[in-house]
């Protein structure tokens, strides 16, 4: 007898898991549902070299479609799952569809946090998560326009940063008090601020965005200081979502995504969970965590294969991500949250250095601005849970692989 698996979502996390499947000796049906129509896109180039431009669809898929069929995948595309009936093991889709799952996996990854103030369905006023949304957003650029972006975090700044590349005046408001101030330290938020400040990118922190004003279109954005902008496109970036929703109404646990084990497993044998979406126990940082990029995707992508195939493959490696913005190369490794000390190495009023986060002398992050040699260490101290002479990692005429051995 034939057994189906069921993947919903189309995107890294299922990408990697279709490929897994068959690596851990999945033989029968695959099945991908994804409401997308684009499918198994890279999804960070949509804020950098997909919105500027740089690269087309072609370029930015994560394999040729020819690749997927010759593993013998099959696909539902431009449709919606809408319920799991875990009685029956089956999925209603929003045209009324029916499939049948031995084993499902939930790859439903997340969506743009939505603002809620007035004006916001004004056209012009754009999110970006897809595809779809990036060229939509490319089709209002305008060179010499005026575009602002809501949200100073790594989303809205590469945004800003491509805007900028295709000629528009660009304006980030940014409600905290410096941007990036939920995932990195003072120093690189002033590194980055002067960057795009240098870029000729205008920005505002401490800045509540209240509303937009327009007729049909956006023509601006309105504070709650009474301060407004010009603007003939808005991009908001404040934050995602995870696409939870469908698992929660079919009795699987929901806390922040999808809870998951380190295997990948929900509480359901039959269903497992990897991607933006999953909730998962680290071990490496003792506590829970839904992660939101491309590596803890993929490598949640093969503990969730081996699951379903009933082996187990431990999910615990390193977070770590990336950004580019103009020539710079960001790579970060680790979580910084909780830090006690940091380090830099380089110069911060350039553009080549590393911040190194440290709690209770052990180095738990780093943030590496065109460092990649820097970044390659870090990585496998941060894992080693080193503990080292912090001033050694100051010092530029210590050799940075040196400190692997120290
Ligand atoms: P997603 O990519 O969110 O895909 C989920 C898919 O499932 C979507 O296509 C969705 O439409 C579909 N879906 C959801 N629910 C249903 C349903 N009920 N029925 C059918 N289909 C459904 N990460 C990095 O590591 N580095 C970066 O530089 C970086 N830059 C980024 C830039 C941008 C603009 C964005 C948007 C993200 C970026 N990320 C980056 C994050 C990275 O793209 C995500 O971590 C990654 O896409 C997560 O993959 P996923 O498969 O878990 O989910």
């Amino acid at each position: 007898m034939t057994n189906t698996c069921v993947i919903i979502g189309a995107s890294h996390a299922a990408a990697q898991l279709v490929v897994s499947l068959r690596s851990e000796g999945w033989k029968d049906q695959i099945v991908v549902i994804s409401e997308e129509l684009d499918i198994f896109y890279h999804r960070p180039p949509l804020s950098k070299a997909y919105l500027s431009g740089e690269k087309n669809k072609t370029q930015i898929a994560i394999r040729p479609r020819e690749a997927f069929d010759k593993l013998g995948i099959e696909f539902v595309l431009g449709v919606r799952a809408e319920k799991i009936n875990r009685k029956d093991k089956t999925i209603t889709l929003n045209n009324g569809e029916v499939i049948h799952y031995d084993k499902l996996a939930l790859c439903t990854g997340a969506r743009a946090r939505m603002l809620q103030l007035p004006g916001v369905e004004l056209e012009g006023v754009c999110y970006l998560r897809s595809a779809h949304d990036a060229e939509s957003i490319q089709r209002q650029v305008k060179p010499g326009g005026r575009a602002v972006i809501v949200g100073g975090g790594y989303i809205g700044l590469e945004t800003a940063a491509s805007l900028r590349a295709l000629g528009m005046k660009v304006t980030v408001l940014e409600a905290a008090n410096r941007v990036l101030e939920r995932v990195t330290c003072p120093q690189m938020s002033e590194f980055f601020a002067r960057v795009h400040r240098e870029e000729g990118v205008d920005i505002h922190t401490n800045v509540q965005v209240s509303g937009f004003i327009g007729q049909q279109h956006v023509e601006g954005v309105v504070c709650a200081d009474g301060t407004d902008y010009q603007a003939d496109l808005v991009v908001v970036g404040v934050g995602i979502i995870p696409n939870a929703e469908i698992a929660k109404d079919c009795g699987i646990a929901v806390d922040n995504g999808i809870v998951t084990d380190e295997f990948a497993r929900t509480n359901d044998p039959d269903i497992v969970a990897c991607g933006d979406v999953a909730n998962h126990p680290n071990r490496l940082y003792q506590r829970r965590l839904r992660l939101e990029s491309v590596p803890n995707a993929c490598d949640q992508a093969r503990s969730a294969a081996a699951s379903v195939c009933g082996t187990d493959k431990v999910y615990d490696t390193l977070p770590w991500f990336w950004s580019d913005q103009y020539d710079i190369k960001l790579q970060i490794v680790g979580l910084n949250h909780g830090y006690d000390a940091t380090i830099v190495r380089g110069d911060v009023t350039g553009r080549s250095f590393v911040v190194f986060y440290f709690n209770n002398g052990v180095l738990i992050a780093a943030d590496c601005v065109n460092r990649v040699k820097e970044f390659m260490v870090a990585k496998q101290l941060v894992a080693k849970k080193a503990e080292l002479n912090l001033a050694l990692f100051a010092d530029e005429t210590v050799e940075i692989k040196s400190l692997l051995t120290a």
